[in-house]
């Protein structure tokens, strides 16, 4: 069947949320993609910040092809072999003291929500279940999630929301401020924001909210399920902010590939919020994801891709700095280690931008503001960010 064909039918079947690139990949290897006519593409898009080690890692595969020999699920009724190395890691490269493992990201947030308005529901009884968010945030597109999505267009559609989400503006401790009352039960922040415009937080803004928090025994909900893992050049961000959360939710890079999140929690909250009875999850933390979390934790921090990260970024911004000099409709760029935003002025949309790096062999993503957005792989090395500086530049050129 010709790759035309292939997708028309697949979009007979399938319901249409997305608009898919017209490219029909097969496999990867390291940080290229290739496609089912042989195309190799190198990849600055890692499967949304998921394939934090790239592809076909040997060591990974061959540890999730034993796993599956021997057992890929047993549900959380009963232990399993990778349960306690992976909850033991997980709360080690975090700092923080127990964890729930969820499916997916938003699954992750909903769990941070609910563990929230437990702690305050305990502490404060009834009524305590405002969350303050932001705008332009992401966490994702289950209703509690999309509940506190700062952006009107993914929420619109399907009002009444969770009750009790408010909005506040990203990096502006006053606006935040305005918003707490005595019905507030916590709030939740992105510390890179990444679908809304890959806007790092300044640390005024993380450590001002993680004071409001303490003076009013609220909780911060620190979202890294993008720039989490390795991303920005240490494990988490929040450590380059002098801050810690006290529930913490983390996925796409956390099982390099296979759909894993979770929410992790201090002790304190531990101790006052959720109880047998209160969450689960059929799939959660199967034995299946559980090896794969382990094996990646290994990888990104036995590989030091957070170093990595940290020592290739100014090469990186030295290539998006080239950008902005040479191209007039090229703005500025903005984020934090391996995510990152080139701003594109708006009369030139940012799809045709990435259609034609495609067409070039070269994977990009976008982002809220007319913004090319760059998440490659942890393992991306020079040349590979050499390579993609000359197809974009070839790509830029021709809207000079
Ligand atoms: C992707 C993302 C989510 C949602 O994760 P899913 O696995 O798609 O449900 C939540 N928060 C942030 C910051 C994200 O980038």
């Amino acid at each position: 069947m010709n790759s035309n064909d292939f997708m028309k039918d697949a979009d007979k079947h399938l319901i249409h949320v997305y608009n898919r690139f017209p490219v029909i990949f097969e496999k990867g290897e390291g940080v290229y993609l290739y496609d089912t006519d042989g195309k190799k593409y190198l990849d600055f898009g890692s499967g949304i910040g998921v394939m934090a080690f790239g592809y076909g890692d040997k060591e990974y595969s061959d540890a999730l092809k034993s796993q599956i020999d021997k057992i890929t699920h047993t549900s959380n009724l009963f232990y399993h072999e990778p349960l306690l190395p992976a909850a033991e890691k997980v709360c080690q490269i975090s700092g923080m003291d127990r964890v729930f493992f969820t499916n997916s990201g938003a699954e992750a947030i909903e769990g941070a929500l609910k563990t929230a308005k437990k702690y305050a529901y305990k502490r404060r009884g009834k009524g305590n279940y405002e969350v303050i968010a932001m705008n332009h945030s992401f966490h994702g597109r289950t209703v509690g999630a999309v509940s506190v999505t700062g952006t009107d267009h993914y929420r619109e559609p399907f009002y009444p929301l969770m009750d009790g989400a408010e909005f506040a503006d990203f990096n502006d401790l006053d606006s935040v401020k305005k918003l707490v009352n005595k019905n507030t039960c916590a709030m939740i922040t992105e510390t890179v924001q990444g679908e809304g415009g890959v806007t790092p937080a300044t640390k005024e803004f993380m450590q001002g909210l993680r004071q409001i928090c303490d003076e009013n025994d609220l909780l911060l909900i620190i979202d890294e399920i993008q720039c989490g893992m390795g991303r920005t050049g240490t494990t988490f961000a929040f450590e380059q902010y002098g801050v810690k959360p006290d529930i913490l939710t983390t996925a796409k890079a956390l099982g390099g590939g296979v759909p894993v999140g979770a929410f992790l929690v201090t002790e304190k909250v531990a101790s006052d919020s959720l109880e047998p009875g209160d969450h689960g999850s059929t799939y959660g933390g199967n034995p299946l994801v559980l090896t794969a979390v382990n094996k990646s934790i290994d990888i990104i921090e036995g590989r030091k891709l957070p170093e990595h990260v940290k020592e290739t970024t100014p090469y990186f911004e030295s290539i998006l700095d080239s950008f902005v000099e040479k191209y007039p409709f090229v703005k500025g760029h903005r984020g934090l280690g391996f995510m990152q935003g080139l701003i594109i002025d708006e009369k030139i949309p940012v799809g045709e931008i990435l259609n034609k790096a495609l067409s070039k062999g070269l994977v990009l993503l976008s982002a809220e503001g007319n913004l090319i957005r760059f998440l490659p792989p942890l393992i991306m090395g020079k040349s590979g960010f050499d390579e993609m500086n000359k197809k974009l530049s070839e790509v830029l050129d021709e809207f000079q």
